[in-house]
């Protein structure tokens, strides 16, 4: 096959990926790059002549599965999120990059947390709804003295956060399978959540194959937020803090159902995409 040839095999694929994908170019060379056992980088690198009939036959299956919706995460089995590359199946959500915002402010506020005579030695954390657990252990990765650990009401989610944090953090990450934090042991100077928060027809639009459980919070979103903010309140140590994510147009939700829990010193902040993202409070006593 000559270099012409490979080209017009991404043409070809890029152009049959156009209706199932806003990315069909870049998807069909990050497609074409696994079915050779290359990174995509490695493949731009060393941009090759020709392609085996085996991977040109990887190639064509892995194509099928995209044009039917399956996304690129799933048919790779990972995706990178805030610099790691986590496993992902159909157990858990796909992290998104606009996730990091959550990593982003806790580790701030890890770091900026007032350590007093009274402070426990180490921070704890605790990811509530940790699916794949790319939250929990890119806090972990970045902060190494903090004591963390996650949970989330899937056992084949949990298989998928531990063997992540086997290998990306060893030995630093707790699991616990439970309903929100009801069955989660002791107190946190800082819990995370990205809970699910799409409606019925928001999850229909994304038509993206994951895990209803991990999509789906109730008729307007917001249910896991109306259980999890009270439960919140006596898992946080003094003047700690929850971050949590939300859909764009739940912040205002969030943040008043925060305030009737008693947390103080609300705050929202935006993601890369200029949308409401993620909603902060404290719980100063
Ligand atoms: N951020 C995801 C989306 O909009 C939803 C994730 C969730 O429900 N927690 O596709």
């Amino acid at each position: 096959m000559t270099t012409t040839t490979v080209r017009r095999l991404l043409q070809h694929a890029s152009r049959s990926l156009k209706e199932a994908s806003d990315t069909p170019w870049l998807d069909a060379c990050v497609l074409l790059a696994h079915a050779g056992g290359l990174s995509y980088e490695q493949l731009l690198a060393s941009f090759p002549d020709t392609v085996t009939p085996a991977v040109h036959e990887t190639f064509a299956a892995l194509l099928e599965h995209r044009r039917r919706g399956v996304p690129v995460a799933y048919l790779l089995g990972f995706k990178e999120f805030y610099g790691l590359e986590f496993t992902v199946n159909r157990s858990v959500l796909i992290p998104r990059p606009d996730s990091e915002l959550v990593v982003e402010i806790a580790v701030q506020l890890l770091e900026e947390f007032p350590r007093s005579p009274h402070s426990p030695r180490s921070l704890r954390v605790h990811d509530c709804c940790t699916g794949s657990g790319c939250i929990a252990i890119a806090i972990a990765h970045e902060h190494p003295q903090a004591d963390v650990s996650a949970s989330d009401n899937s056992e084949a989610a949990l298989e998928v956060a531990r063997e992540n944090a086997a290998r990306l953090v060893a030995g630093r990450l707790r699991l616990y399978h439970s309903d929100l934090l009801s069955a989660v042991p002791g107190r946190f100077e800082l819990i995370t959540a990205n809970p699910p928060y799409l409606t019925e027809a928001e999850i229909e639009q994304l038509a993206s194959g994951e895990p209803r459980a991990a999509l789906l919070g109730g008729p307007d979103g917001l249910e896991p937020y109306r259980r999890l903010i009270p439960e919140a309140v006596d898992k946080i140590s003094m003047n700690g803090y929850l971050v949590i994510e939300g859909g764009h147009d739940q912040h205002h939700e969030i943040g008043a159902l925060m305030t009737t829990a008693g947390f103080t010193s609300i705050t929202h902040h935006r993601d890369l995409g200029g949308n409401l993202r993620v909603t902060v409070g404290s719980m100063e006593r």
